[in-house]
């Protein structure tokens, strides 16, 4: 079945519409796609009744090489993408060392290499003592530079000043390199945490919210905005969890900044209402919000007004995650295997099954589509013609209640572990190539590193 050349036939799911149709794939892109199923279906794989949609890009690859192996690795991780329907993977690089010089940067791209099962490309990383490396980098070596403006227990690379941030975006922006921002205004993360920690005593999952409040992301969110506007810095937000942030993105479109935002998965399933039922497994920064909030980020995702959906695939072991206080826990939580059923689901949850593929199209858009074209790698993102055949294939008759038992990643614990959610992928093609049927990798890790279409 793993032939590279097979046509696929099914539902497929394209930037505006969706067809009953068949692709040709030849030398690992996609040829033709025709209307309609072929007489003799011998020599075609049927997916008839399913959905095929372009492959994930994971923003957000928290891979934990080097020097976090006990949370992740490159191989666990990227084969839980393939069997969550992801096909490239971009790496962060809050690592240990942190990938924030050129060397580095070359070591990771060697550490992906016949390592990774899906193709790949590398976020660097930038600190106050490394930011002349950001002049020396070849720009087609990276996505682009991200930038923490917080930090917490996991990121060592925290630059709080705007002083260092000019100067790294002068650089960037003379250099042409595009910045993503973790947005998070570090002096009012400090000022909240001492009030609720230190003063409040307060140590519960609900004060962690309270500190990691609306000014916190929406100060930052729109200092990087003038800051980008100053040095001509193109810019992606990650990981947004307000509506007030996107109409922060909006001005920044306004006042002429290329600017970009994304949300996490968790923030369209999760809810600060959850915490009761879920604990410390959903805590992450920026946190999660309330039903109030959730739902107006599902309205904005419904109109297009959201870049990118990320599953944001940030593991840690269970037990960095479960610590008496609040202030202890270690954000973030693993799901680039569950995010494209969790956001199949929320969606059908949100807006009726009638809607399914209206939301299909959508969620193709912002888990593929945008993602390729933000960064430039116009050769994924869509099943059109000319395109690399990355594509996953979903099932929404199959209810798949997640256990630990399916899980690929290397710690194997999932908030959603229980969860009945609909679209499992049953198929992940990478590049043309059958490479996960079923529940099971099929073959050997071939992702190769993405680079820029000149
Ligand atoms: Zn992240």
């Amino acid at each position: 079945m793993n032939q590279p050349t097979i046509p696929i036939m099914g539902s497929i799911v394209q930037p505006n519409q969706i067809i009953q149709g068949t692709i040709q794939i030849a030398d690992g892109k996609i040829v033709r796609i025709e209307e309609g199923f072929p007489v003799d279906t011998d020599h075609v794989l049927d997916f008839r009744g399913k959905y095929i949609l372009p492959g994930l890009i994971e923003v957000h690859g928290h891979f934990r090489e080097p020097g976090l192996e006990h949370k992740e690795d490159i191989p666990h991780g990227t084969r839980a993408g393939l069997a969550g329907g992801y096909t490239t993977v971009f790496d962060m690089p809050n690592v240990r060392p942190p990938t924030t010089t050129v060397a580095r940067v070359q070591d990771q791209i060697k550490r992906y290499t016949g390592r990774s099962y899906t193709d790949f490309a590398i976020n660097m990383g930038s600190s106050v003592d490394d930011i002349d490396e950001l002049n020396k980098i070849d720009p087609d070596l990276i996505t682009g530079v991200k930038i923490f403006t917080a930090g917490h227990a996991t990121t060592p690379t925290t630059i709080p000043h705007l002083a260092d941030i000019a100067r790294i975006f002068e650089i960037l922006g003379q250099r042409r390199i595009m910045a993503l921002l973790h947005a998070e205004n570090q002096e009012l993360v400090n000022y909240f945490t001492h009030k609720y920690r230190d003063e409040l005593h307060r140590h519960d999952l609900q004060a962690w919210d309270e500190a990691r409040n609306l000014s916190v992301v929406l100060t930052s969110a729109l200092e990087m905005i003038a800051l980008a506007r100053q040095f001509g810095v193109k810019l992606h937000l990650l990981h947004l969890s307000t509506s007030e942030e996107f109409a922060a993105v909006e001005f920044g479109r306004q006042i002429g900044v290329d600017v970009s935002g994304e949300v996490a998965s968790y923030q369209l399933a999760f809810h600060s209402d959850d915490y009761a039922r879920y604990g410390s497994l959903i805590n992450v920064a920026p946190s999660v919000r309330t039903p109030a909030e959730q739902q107006k980020l599902w309205q904005l995702l419904r109109q297009g007004k959201i870049d990118a959906v990320i599953s944001e695939h940030t593991p840690h072991t269970l037990a960095e995650k479960q610590k008496e206080s609040v202030w202890e826990i270690a954000s973030g939580m693993p799901g680039i295997q569950e995010t494209l059923p969790v956001l199949i689901t929320n969606w059908i949850k949100h807006f009726g099954h009638e809607t399914l593929e209206e939301g299909l199209i959508r969620i193709a858009q912002m888990t593929s589509q945008n993602i390729a074209h933000i960064f430039g790698f116009e050769q994924k993102g869509a099943l059109v013609e000319g395109r690399d055949a990355d594509i996953t294939v979903v099932d929404t008759q199959q209810v798949w209640k997640v256990q630990k038992a399916d899980l690929f990643t290397k710690n194997r614990w999932s908030a959603y572990e229980g969860m009945e959610l609909i679209g499992r992928p049953v198929a992940t093609f990478l590049r043309g190539r059958l490479v996960y049927h079923d529940g099971k990798i099929v073959g050997e890790p071939l992702g190769q590193r993405i680079v820029r279409a000149s």
